[in-house]
């Protein structure tokens, strides 16, 4: 099906009509289909199938219970090495270039983006350094709903009360029941997700739901990523643009997580600043160990690495970014340490895009409790938009700041640390 697409869209860029399309839809038409010829070519194609096959491979490696980190080090190596080449085959310098193509950053660059992580490691490593050493961490945070059908009244009474947009789309999600979020045996486990359904326009959301309190957030966020999808796809004509980049669709998502905090009484009872508390570490954390990983998919693919330089390069990252953290000398040496975060392996340099949206959610946070009717028409403006414009212009749509320029990080971050510390 996505091939077919992209071929429609391949076909409407060079057909007679492009510019009629333009007018009539937007640039941001064909700025897909653009990124595509740019990527592509007859040696490409060849080197793209090795591509998949090692992923394949790299899969299977994977969830074998016994692992055997080397053979699981040779798919990887192969896999560096058929990106490399196939980054030269196109004419770019590097795999980094190609990668940061494939992920279609027009406007924004190797250097901004060594800046951007900078700027969080200054802002966010030295304080939860701090916390740590306090031995402060998540605690658990049990949830009021005792089971999946309570949980999702409490979403629905949370989506009733926070607007009428909010209230018509959970109508429509009870009625056509469109969510899955209990635990059954043979389910997959650990899992919240949200589907599209592009006929219907509507998603289908799944969860495992064990009663704990954040779960409770995992979901809001789903009906997060729903919501947006339903309400740009009642807005927008064309399905390209129903969502957006990760970058814009995890504004959607992470911002509903702090839409919900009016209403924790009812999702974690007397538990509500321990949820919070959670919530704020969680997001600071995941900010830093998305910039390690960030920063290790730079260097990994610069020179032909061995298992053991691979690791030390992990644990030289991990140590700036998360220093209580401290990857043991003897998986350093056995070689046994590099990361697994799968996006390395499936989607290259894709994993930024989600602290990237987290910046332009805590802009949302701070001005939820600064003047909430602006914050809410800024979220309902961006959803709305959907994928219909370019990165930079759906930022200025909604009021956000652009994260790479000045000290817009340390700026958002640093309230947001505030109120962390003094609810500790
Ligand atoms: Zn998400």
């Amino acid at each position: 099906m996505f091939a077919l697409r992209d071929e429609c869209s391949r076909m409407a860029a060079l057909s007679q009509y492009h510019d009629e399309l333009e007018q009539e839809f937007g640039k941001q038409i064909f700025a897909n289909a653009d990124q595509h010829r740019n990527v592509e070519n007859s040696d490409s194609i060849r080197l793209r199938m090795e591509e998949a096959e090692l992923k394949l491979q790299y899969r299977k490696w994977m969830a074998k219970d016994t692992r055997d980190e080397e053979a699981l080090y040779q798919v990887f190596r192969k896999l560096i090495e058929v990106r490399c080449e196939l980054a030269g085959s196109l004419g770019y310098p590097g795999y980094i270039e190609l990668g940061y193509q494939i992920q279609n950053r027009r406007d924004l660059g190797i250097s901004e983006v060594a800046e951007f992580r900078r700027q969080i490691q200054k802002s966010v490593t030295p304080v939860l350094t701090e916390i740590k050493a306090k031995g402060i961490g998540f605690c658990d945070v049990p949830a009021t709903a005792a089971n999946a059908d309570e949980l999702m009244q409490t979403i629905t009474t949370m989506y009733q009360n926070l607007s009428d947009e909010t209230a018509d789309y959970i109508g429509e999600m009870r009625r056509k029941e469109l969510y899955d979020l209990g635990t059954r045996t043979n389910k997959r486990g650990n899992l919240f997700t949200c589907c599209m359904l592009p006929v219907v326009k509507l998603p289908f959301i799944i969860g495992n739901y064990t009663g704990k309190g954040m779960e409770a957030g995992y979901a809001v966020h789903e009906f997060g990523h729903g919501f947006a999808f339903y309400t740009a796809a009642r807005k927008q004509p064309l399905y390209e643009f129903h969502r957006s980049s990760p970058a814009v669709n995890e504004i959607h998502s992470k911002t509903m997580e702090h839409f919900m905090y009016p209403y924790l009484d009812r999702f974690v009872g007397e538990h509500k600043k321990d949820y919070i508390r959670n919530h704020h570490l969680q997001q600071l954390e995941n900010l830093l160990y998305r910039c390690a990983i960030d920063e290790f998919e730079h260097l990994m693919y610069d020179t032909k690495l061995s298992r053991v330089q691979l690791c030390e390069l992990w644990a030289d990252i991990s140590a700036r970014y998360l220093p209580w953290n401290r990857i043991p000398l003897k998986e350093i040496h056995q070689g046994t340490c590099w990361p697994r975060q799968t996006h390395i392996v499936e989607s290259p340099f894709y994993y930024i895009q989600y602290d990237i949206a987290q910046i332009s959610t805590y802009e949302f946070y701070l001005r939820m409790k600064d003047n909430y009717e602006q914050a809410w028409s800024d979220y309902m403006r961006l959803c709305s938009e959907g994928g219909s414009k370019s990165y930079p212009e759906l930022l200025k749509t909604a009021h956000l700041s652009d994260p790479f320029t000045g000290n817009t990080v340390e700026n958002i971050c640093r309230p947001v640390i505030d109120e962390l510390l003094s609810i500790l």
